[in-house]
């Protein structure tokens, strides 16, 4: 790392933050990471060789970034806390393949940023992430259509349990329908609270999102089969007759009807319904609103 800050050892983050007067925010998600353990797996798991590009979200002081640096050929990373600037500029000093944006990756154009990469053969996402704001930022790139190779992401365990669940467990839900249908997913890693500072209070996982280059199941409108998702999960303890049958404003009989015709027993609940099932209910609701001409996904 030649004349680098080396910030897996503690002592120097530690002093690094404090020359600059750094305080913690906690509306920010911030738990900075000080186990080089943790580290090394997460960036082994993003798989890089030369000529990729790594998308970084929420770089803090640079730990993760370091490393990155000296693994892909190109390094976009974006922060929302500008108070971090001095401290990114000293432990980023020297890395020429870095770039640094201050802003809400929420508010980010991906396509914009992506011309960043035109020089990279694949670009993955590598983060520890502010868990305040998991959902939205995976969706952020998820939706926006830009060619990811693979997520590696920290979040919170609960989360993780959520994303990688199955039909018919306790944390299958709209979450795990709607990024398996973008990607395949896997746990590289549970990590204990005392792998940050400060520690969170809850317990983290490292997650990979494998990009599938085209979605899980083929659907007639993508919109509308988000909206089945949701409606089938809308109340858990619900049926799925009353689930959508509300959702949608079809009449019982007409709902049961189509159920049937789908192959799905109208009593199951939606936390039941495989990506395939879901796909084909979508199909079959999208006909029926078209014939009925009430068609607004
Ligand atoms: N990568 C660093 C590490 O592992 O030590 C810091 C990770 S910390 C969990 C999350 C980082 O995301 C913080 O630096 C925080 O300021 C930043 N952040 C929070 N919300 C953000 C947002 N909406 N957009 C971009 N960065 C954000």
């Amino acid at each position: 790392m030649s004349d680098q800050i080396d910030l897996a050892r503690l002592s120097s983050l530690r002093e690094l933050l404090q020359t600059h007067g750094f305080q913690f925010k906690k509306q920010l998600g911030q738990n900075f990471l000080v186990d080089a353990r943790v580290l090394e797996r997460i960036v082994d798991a993003a798989d890089l060789i030369p000529g990729d590009g790594v998308f970084e979200i929420g770089p803090g002081a640079g730990v993760v970034t370091q490393v990155l640096a000296q693994q892909a050929t190109q390094v976009v990373a974006v922060e929302k806390d500008r108070a971090l600037a001095p401290v990114l500029d000293t432990s980023l000093a020297g890395l020429n393949n870095v770039k640094v944006v201050y802003a809400d990756v929420l508010d980010v154009n991906l396509n914009e940023v992506w011309n960043e990469f035109s020089n990279c053969a694949r670009v993955s996402v590598v983060a520890n992430l502010p868990y305040y704001v998991t959902t939205p930022i995976l969706f952020h790139l998820l939706e926006s259509g830009v060619p990811l190779h693979n997520v590696v992401v920290m979040v919170q365990k609960e989360v993780a349990d959520r994303l990688v669940s199955g039909p018919g467990t306790k944390d299958y839900g709209a979450l795990s329908v709607a990024v398996q249908y973008y990607a395949e997913v896997d746990k590289v890693l549970r990590v204990h609270p005392g792998a940050f500072i400060p520690p969170p209070n809850v317990e983290s996982e490292v997650v990979r999102l494998r990009v599938r280059k085209q979605p899980a199941v083929i659907v007639p409108d993508q919109t509308l089969f988000f909206r089945v998702v949701r409606a089938g999960f809308a109340m858990r303890r619900k049926t799925l007759l009353n689930n959508l049958s509300h959702s949608f404003g079809f009449t019982k009989p007409d709902c049961e009807h189509l159920l049937l015709c789908t192959g799905i027993e109208p009593r199951r609940r939606g936390e039941t319904l495989s990506l395939d099932e879901f796909a084909r209910l979508t199909s079959a609701i999208y006909e029926k609103l078209h014939s009925n001409k009430e068609y607004t996904p």
